[in-house]
């Protein structure tokens, strides 16, 4: 069945195909039959065929034998292998939602499963790619990543940003390197509604921007004007600026990270408000205390953490900070505000987040009502087979005095 392709085969046991059958990409180590094809046979990221246990072809995907998720499923043909033609159909096909979805050339272009590319991810910004690969497929794959890529899109200059920490999960090294193009000494930079950010591909957070959030960054339109906001966890000033620019009488940033905040400074100024935006460095909790203590109160709080459960058995710890977080950010809202909160922590439950939200209401005396359910914007589609793709939630909130 494999003389086709020319590639080995992963069967697996009876009964473990159904999954797959169902939607889901993934295998895990235990559901090989590793009698007929031993893990150890293949090398980290090899192309193969999954097949069934009554030899039937599921389709084409890669092995890892060191990681729990030993293969994941990249397309359900088998006529072809794992190659760049394949690479520009998808790329194609994820570029056509996209060019739909936005007027300009700045998202994530590729979201991993839910584009039909396990462990690669893509976020454009104008003509530069920052891709990430998170499997040793994908690894594997870069030189035709990159073919495709500028096959595609043409891009001036493609970066990857490999340094997740759960490529070690895969044995992968991290690093971050141009691997197309020139580099140039200019910051590189977002456009997000009518506005301008610069960013770091290589030096910043993940990719160097949150796409995943503008989307629901619009909501501050109607909240905003003529108000009072607190940012915390800025980063690049993704939700504070556009506050300012929504008409925010003053806004503060917070952020731990000291690149972060001068960078603030600078894409307040590139637009226009610097008079009303400042960007200060604290560590958030600390920060969030000591306006608590003086008595300094806002109209709208963002509050946009990094993940706090990035592992499940960190859940319970992970509920208390969300809690502790939401409660702080409640103290430092006016008698009427608005709270906008977050997680990005695919093992924190959206309920959860809300129950956390509710208990810190209730503890400081304040009734909540929920106005907005946030989730990844559209660029970030979710595959209704993989829980993992859907990872952000957030609310936003009224809060009144009981
Ligand atoms: N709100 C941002 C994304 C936030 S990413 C946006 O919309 O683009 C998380 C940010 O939190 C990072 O910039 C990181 O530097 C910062 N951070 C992490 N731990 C922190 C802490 N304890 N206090 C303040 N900032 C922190």
């Amino acid at each position: 069945m494999s003389d086709e392709i020319q590639l080995p085969a992963l069967y697996l046991k009876r009964g473990e195909d159904t999954r797959l059958r169902a939607g889901h990409l993934w295998v895990f180590s235990n559901e090989v039959d590793v009698q007929r094809s031993p893990l150890g046979g293949f090398e980290p990221g090899q192309a193969c065929v999954i097949a069934d246990s009554r030899d039937k072809p599921i389709g084409v995907g890669y092995v890892n034998p060191n990681s729990l998720i030993c293969a994941r499923l990249v397309s359900r043909g088998i006529e072809h292998a794992l190659d760049r033609s394949l690479l520009v159909h998808r790329l194609k096909v994820a570029l056509a939602l996209r060019e739909r979805l936005y007027e300009e050339p700045w998202y994530r272009l590729v979201f991993g499963e839910s584009d039909g590319l396990p462990g690669l991810t893509i976020d454009r910004f104008g003509d530069v790619l920052v891709a990430q690969t998170t499997t040793a497929g994908m690894e594997r794959l870069k030189d035709a990543i990159t073919e495709a890529a500028l096959k595609v899109l043409k891009p001036r200059q493609l970066w990857w940003k490999n340094d997740a920490s759960i490529r070690s999960m895969e044995n992968l090294p991290a690093y971050a390197d141009l691997g197309y193009g020139e580099a140039v000494a200019a910051p590189l930079i977002v456009r997000e509604a009518g506005l301008e950010f610069e960013c770091d591909p290589v030096g910043g957070q993940k990719t160097g921007w949150f796409y995943d959030q503008r989307g629901n960054r619009d909501h501050l339109r109607a909240l905003v004007k003529g108000k009072r906001v607190l940012d915390m966890f800025s980063y690049l000033g993704g939700w504070g600026i556009r506050a300012a620019a929504f008409g925010a009488s003053e806004v503060v940033c917070v952020d731990a990270s000291q690149s972060a905040v001068d960078a603030i400074g600078r894409n307040a100024q590139r637009n226009g408000f610097g008079d009303r935006v400042s960007a200060v460095r604290a560590d958030a909790f600390d920060y969030l205390k000591a306006l608590r203590e003086q008595r300094e109160r806002f109209d709208v709080v963002i509050l946009d953490p990094p993940a706090f459960v990035k592992r499940k058995k960190d859940l319970a710890e992970g509920r208390i900070a969300y809690r502790r977080l939401n409660e702080l950010g409640m103290q430092v809202l006016e008698r009427d505000g608005i709270l906008i909160t977050c997680s990005c922590s695919y093992h924190m439950p959206r309920a959860s987040l809300l129950d956390g939200v509710q208990q810190a209401a209730r503890h400081l005396d304040r009734q909540a009502q929920l106005l907005v359910d946030l989730q990844q914007g559209p660029d970030h589609p979710v595959h209704p087979a993989i829980a993992e793709t859907d990872y952000l939630k957030g609310f936003v909130l009224r809060v009144l005095p009981a």
